[in-house]
């Protein structure tokens, strides 16, 4: 089966639906010429217009939007800004890497925090630490071993029994878990929204703009799209796992669609108990479910995944609406106001995909679940490079993204891999 050039989605994304409605800039039409054309407004195609900006402010640089802004993957995630990198590994080796990678992430944190400030928008950006809680066996085993990464790498966190869960989630379900406060909590689309609308007049937007081809033609790259086209002499792909079908390596990238949903507003005696303070939860273990509470007191979970498609929205509710139920059984009359399905670039080590693919065409994409900060540093480190400039040596801190097997094997591994991993770990979805 050839490959998506972009996403498409079955559900309007929860986030977005939530924000007054905003008219969407026009499409690409006819053939234009640019010095740099970036193909995807997410985090990591806007820190990369963003730097280009910043370093050459007189040159045309292109920013090509498959979706409307807010609509697409980059409002779609669950909001967790994390500022220490995510890993499970305390492998002496690995501890200096990590500090260097959670000092970046610390700076790039602040610096999307700094950035939101000036721009103005109400991101619902705030403070809140993060959760990682287990109730089986498996998933306690994966909570010690990211414990003993935490306790390897100096990070700060507080081990909690089931009654301080209780107290602080409103939940009995969790047997043991921690809280470590290096994390933020944003409305996805509201922030996507903000920092693309924030960018200078200098870079011209086009949304519900889908690259579709990218060829070379001498020194220049003619990128085809449905009603356009543009010429530019550098290219950075910035449209995650859709890369691949314009050029990135296929063998080392993967789409992965997870699920969210959106309760209504807690009625107020549910609500003092379980959202009275902003929290959310991480899972222990990967197949996991995700939780938070927003602002006007809602619940946000999220959980499931599936191999380069979209699943049956329909069957995804349901299960989400167990899981739910099983970790608040009065909260059984509750509706979900949304649900959505939404995609992630993944590798196989969680090691980005980034660098020049081809002279002049340059790729960042496979930031796993972790992308608003990482892709946010990744983009303006692809500019930079791209612009010939020095930059860290991303290789070596975030490690090579590694190969994977053909299809069908990947397809068959990957299914084999996640139905031993959740039958072991099935009270953890
Ligand atoms: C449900 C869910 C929950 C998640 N939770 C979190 C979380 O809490 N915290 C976190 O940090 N990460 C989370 N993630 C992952 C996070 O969303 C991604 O890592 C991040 O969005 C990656 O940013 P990006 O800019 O590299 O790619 P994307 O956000 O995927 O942006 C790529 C953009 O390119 C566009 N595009 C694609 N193809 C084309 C094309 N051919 N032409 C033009 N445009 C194109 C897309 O429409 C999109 O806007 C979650 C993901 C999902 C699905």
């Amino acid at each position: 089966m050839p490959l998506a050039t972009h996403p498409t989605h079955q559900r309007r994304c929860g986030w977005n639906a939530w924000l007054p409605s905003r008219t969407p800039r026009p499409s690409l039409v006819g053939p234009e010429r640019a010095d740099v054309v970036i193909v995807g407004a997410g985090y990591t195609g806007v820190a990369a217009a963003l730097a280009w900006h910043r370093q050459r402010p007189g040159d045309r640089i292109l920013l090509l939007e498959a979706d409307q802004v807010g609509e697409g993957s980059p409002g779609r995630n669950s909001g967790f800004m994390l500022e220490v990198a995510l890993a499970n590994d305390a492998h002496p080796d690995e501890l200096a890497r990590m500090s260097q990678l959670n000092a970046l992430s610390r700076q790039t944190m602040a610096t999307l925090r700094q950035r939101v400030e000036e721009l103005g928008g109400d991101c619902q950006l705030q403070h809140s630490g993060t959760y990682r809680a287990a109730r089986s066996d498996v998933g306690r085993r994966s909570l010690a071993q990211y414990r003993g990464f935490l306790d390897a790498a100096k990070l700060r966190y507080k081990g909690l029994n089931q009654g301080e869960l209780v107290e602080r989630l409103g939940t009995e379900y969790y047997l043991e878990g921690l809280y470590s406060p290096d994390c933020y909590l944003v409305q996805p689309a509201a922030l996507i929204r903000t920092l693309v609308e924030g960018l200078p007049a200098g870079v011209e937007l086009y949304e519900q703009t889908a690259v579709r081809d990218i060829i070379a033609d001498g020194s220049d790259w003619r990128v085809s799209t449905a009603q356009g086209e543009v010429r530019a002499p550098c290219v950075l792909l910035a449209n995650n796992a859709f890369s691949r079908a314009l050029g990135a390596d296929t063998s080392r990238l993967v789409a992965i669609y997870t699920y969210a949903a959106l309760t209504e507003p807690l009625p107020e005696q549910h609500r003092l108990r379980i959202a009275r303070e902003p929290w959310g939860l991480l899972p222990a273990h990967r197949l996991g479910c995700t939780l938070r509470t927003t602002e006007d007191g809602r619940l946000m979970i999220r959980s499931r995944y599936s191999y380069e498609r979209e699943a049956d929205n329909d069957r995804i509710e349901a299960e989400l609406k167990a899981s739910l139920e099983a970790r608040y059984p009065e909260l059984a009359p509750i509706r979900f106001e949304s649900l959505w399905g939404g995609t992630t670039g993944l590798t196989y080590n969680g090691a980005p995909l980034w660098g020049e693919i081809a002279p002049g065409l340059h790729v960042s994409a496979g930031c796993n679940g972790g992308g608003i900060v990482k892709g946010t540093y990744l983009g303006d480190a692809l500019a930079r490079r791209a612009m010939g400039l020095e930059v860290e040596d991303v290789q070596a801190l975030f490690g090579t993204a590694s190969w994977m097997p053909p299809e069908p094997l990947r397809r068959l591994g990957f299914h084999i891999k996640s139905r031993m991993e959740r039958r072991k770990a099935i009270s953890e979805t």
